[in-house]
């Protein structure tokens, strides 16, 4: 069993053993194991109850192994046992859910978690989720209360909305939507819009779920405000819009803003709905990046309804924010599936602190992790990677040249995928061109099997670690430091 303290890349694990070899009847009985003076202090660490069922465990698979003539006369030693077993039990009280380092070059990852929370964040929930609270409890007249509340002139203040309301993602907003202002009723949209945000995520299928009917309009490249008059009918519910997030489409192409949009489905009294995805709340370009449309800006071009997320270019928590009319969001908080996509009070108390950062604009780059990785000045990149790279230089050879990189980057979770981000790094390149793949594969295994994986990215033969988003360079030396490269080379197959 590999030590959870240290990675190791070398040969295959479990081999025939060349030192003599155990049978199974040398193993001892499982009450044997348990009276072993280090397992009896497990036992008072952690109880009877899983520490003999990790004992039992340990013993039936190492009797498999003295079967297969893969285990080690020296293995079966009572005190070898014994902290074997103390391994394993460190194992299975470990989290599967742990913290990675994100040296991909994307600041907002959707597989490794998205935004990181604001400390402000951080302790309004260590404060708030042990403790009882106001969650739905009206502190002015001791009555019932309602959670959305709570939040709902805050969001009305950053974005110009009347009203708001929250679910637990902006896929759950968008649902939301459609089923409380379009069931059984249609949508149109631009058939360039009708897109997969990943998963199961499809706007068609959305919209299915939701029972309303879509109505698509226009081409792939190009739609027209008058596309979307002339398919206005008498079972028309909205009109509706989709930011596309996580694609571009390019050359000859056109699209129907929501500023020409908005003109349209007021004549027709229809109700014009944007889901805008990342959804910044402020304007992105005074921090010199892309432009990205704001609920604000939606708002004032004449949308009714904008969606967002709380966990991408905001940087707070996993949440929907829906913001708009007061009688549209009303008729959407009074839908039964509200309650089935309520926003929890963990959440909730994330989302309240983030968005209380954006009262203090000045201090926002500072404050909000996402916004403050997005903006980290080029030449403080670059320093960190020339910091490492010796350390890590140190930790691989001879088996890999490290060297100091211009990278770029990017937003991630469908925010402009075709901006790049300029950012730095440490390049791996394999010494040995002979079975540099696999070098690479095993280098990559290497990094996320430690303690704190790491998660870079390979590319033109190298494995390439993005620093943009490590701010605690000593953490990574640490995990460096603690890699296990085999200076052997594997054979070849024959
Ligand atoms: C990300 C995104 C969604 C889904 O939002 P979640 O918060 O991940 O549920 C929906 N629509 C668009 C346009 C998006 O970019």
């Amino acid at each position: 069993m590999k030590r959870p303290e240290e990675s190791v890349v070398h040969g295959s694990p479990a081999q025939p053993t060349d030192r003599p070899a155990a049978t199974p009847d040398q193993l001892p009985a499982v009450d044997r194991l348990l009276r072993a003076p280090s397992v009896q202090a497990l036992t008072t660490a952690h109880g009877h109850t899983l520490i003999a069922a990790e004992a039992r465990a340990l013993l039936a698979d190492l009797r498999q192994q003295a079967r297969a003539g893969m285990l080690a006369a020296d293995d079966v030693a009572l005190e070898r046992l014994a902290s074997t077993l103390e391994r394993r039990v460190e194992q299975r009280l470990a989290p599967r859910l742990r913290a990675v380092i994100n040296l991909t070059g994307t600041v907002i990852h959707t597989n490794l978690g998205r935004a990181l929370l604001p400390d402000a964040a951080l302790a309004q929930v260590q404060a708030l989720m042990a403790s009882p609270n106001n969650l739905e409890y009206d502190l002015a007249t001791g009555g019932r209360g309602d959670r959305d509340s709570l939040i709902e002139a805050l969001l009305c203040e950053l974005t110009g909305a009347e009203a708001a309301t929250v679910v637990n993602n902006n896929a759950a907003a968008v649902l939301l939507t459609l089923a409380a202002l379009a069931a059984r009723k249609e949508v149109i949209v631009s058939r360039g819009e009708l897109v997969e945000i990943g998963g199961a995520f499809r706007m068609p299928d959305v919209m299915k779920s939701a029972s309303a009917r879509l109505v698509e309009v226009g081409t792939t490249n190009r739609t027209h405000p008058q596309d979307y008059e002339r398919a206005i009918t008498a079972r028309t519910a909205l009109l509706m819009k989709v930011h596309a997030s996580n694609y571009a489409v390019q050359g000859f192409t056109a699209a129907a803003s929501e500023a020409e949009l908005a003109p349209i489905a007021r004549t027709h009294g229809l109700p014009l709905v944007t889901d805008l995805g990342s959804g910044a709340l402020i304007d992105m370009t005074a921090w010199g990046l892309p432009a990205e449309p704001t609920p604000r800006q939606m708002l004032a071009a004449g949308c009714d309804v904008v969606s967002f997320s709380g966990d991408k270019l905001l940087g707070g928590p996993q949440a929907g924010l829906i913001v708009g009319r007061k009688d549209l969001i009303a008729r959407i908080r009074k839908h039964p599936l509200k309650r089935a996509l309520r926003l929890s009070k963990l959440p909730l108390a994330a989302l309240e602190a983030t968005l209380r950062l954006y009262l203090r604009p000045e201090r926002l780059a500072q404050e909000l992790p996402t916004l403050r990785l997005l903006t980290r000045p080029l030449a403080d990149i670059e320093a960190t990677a020339h910091a490492l790279r010796p350390i890590v230089q140190t930790a691989l050879a001879p088996r890999f040249g490290v060297e100091v990189v211009a990278l770029h980057g990017q937003i991630g979770s469908g925010s402009l995928p075709v901006e790049r981000l300029p950012s730095a790094g440490l390049a791996m390149a394999p010494a040995e061109k002979r079975g540099a793949g696999r070098a690479l594969q095993e280098l990559a295994t290497a990094l996320r099997e430690l303690p704190r994986p790491v998660i870079g990215r390979i590319q033109d033969e190298r494995l390439l670690l993005d620093v943009r988003c490590l701010e605690d360079a000593a953490a990574f030396s640490n995990q460096i430091g603690l890699l296990r490269l085999s200076n052997k080379r594997k054979q070849l197959p024959i």
